[in-house]
Order: C-alpha cells, then sequence, then structure tokens
C-alpha cells in the first residue's frame, strides 16, 4: 500500500500561473517590510518551501520583479497577484500564503520586519516579533551578507 504525498495546489486569481507543493507546509512567516506592504497593499504572509518541492504547472503570464539586489518577486501579469519571492542563492522559495487554493494546515510562525510596520494596525495575535529578520527567516547566503544571530539554530 502506498501512501500518495500531500500535494497543495497554488495559483493567482486569473489561474495564468499555478503551481504545486508537494509535503506538509511550513508555518506562515508574516513580513511588515515597506516592499512588501508595497507590494502586496498591506502585510505578506509566506510559506517558505524547498525548491524540490515545488513544481509549476503553469506559467504563461508570470513575471519578476527584482525589488532589491537579488530577491526576486514573482507575480502575475495578468491579475496582479503576487505569487511568490526568491533570494539568488537560496534554495527556497518565499510562497504568498494566500495563493494556495485549499487548505493549507500552517499557521502564523513570527512576524518579522516590524520596525517598518504600517501605523494603521496592530500585531496582536501573540505571535513573536522580530524588528528585521530572525533566525528562522534568513538563510545562510542571506545570513552572510546581513549578519544576524543566526548561532541559534544548531
Ligand atoms: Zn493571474
Ligand atoms: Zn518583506
Amino acid at each position: 500500500m502506498s501512501v500518495k504525498p500531500t500535494t497543495h495546489s497554488a495559483s493567482c486569481a486569473c489561474k495564468g500561473v499555478m503551481f504545486e507543493v508537494t509535503g506538509p507546509l511550513n508555518d506562515t512567516v508574516i513580513c511588515h517590510c515597506d516592499e512588501c506592504r508595497k507590494t502586496s497593499g498591506h502585510y505578506a504572509a509566506y510559506i517558505i518551501v524547498p525548491s524540490a518541492k515545488m513544481e509549476m504547472l503553469r506559467f504563461e503570464t508570470l513575471a519578476w520583479y527584482e525589488s532589491m539586489d537579488g530577491v526576486n518577486k514573482g507575480f502575475c501579469t495578468d491579475c496582479g497577484s503576487s505569487l511568490f519571492w526568491n533570494l539568488k542563492g537560496r534554495d527556497g522559495w518565499s510562497v504568498c500564503a494566500g495563493a494556495f487554493d485549499g487548505p493549507t494546515d500552517s499557521k502564523i510562525n513570527y512576524h518579522c520586519f516590524t520596525s517598518e510596520k504600517g501605523d494603521y494596525y496592530d500585531i496582536s495575535d501573540g505571535r513573536p516579533q522580530a524588528p528585521q529578520f530572525d533566525v528562522g527567516f534568513t538563510t545562510s547566503s542571506y545570513a552572510s551578507k546581513k549578519p544576524t544571530n543566526t548561532d541559534n539554530e544548531k
């Protein structure tokens, strides 16, 4: 008896871009930085997915915006949905939590870049807050550019 791995389908609003993620999803990171607030319209929720678990099914209307050095944000040119971003050299995608079609079984892990949050809302879910990146969010390639307390992990 073989167990079929869970897959989570995701898409933009017009379905010009569709992709699939295999396996259980990570918890969600909320980013309050200026970039994410502008590109998402409020603040952004991401689920980090290893590249090997991500499969693009359709990408006719996918375009990329390089928002800062090495950070590429994927969006749909037809409906304007923000879909994901990745960092050059990092093995993984930060997928917008709202892009998933069905239940994610993911919960908010923490908030990052709260130093740049908007003044029109409060963060009141009791989850941890980090003024910039937190160790769970940084990767070795990014941490080497922006040192944080990355030694806590291992
Ligand atoms: Zn679209
Ligand atoms: Zn951000």
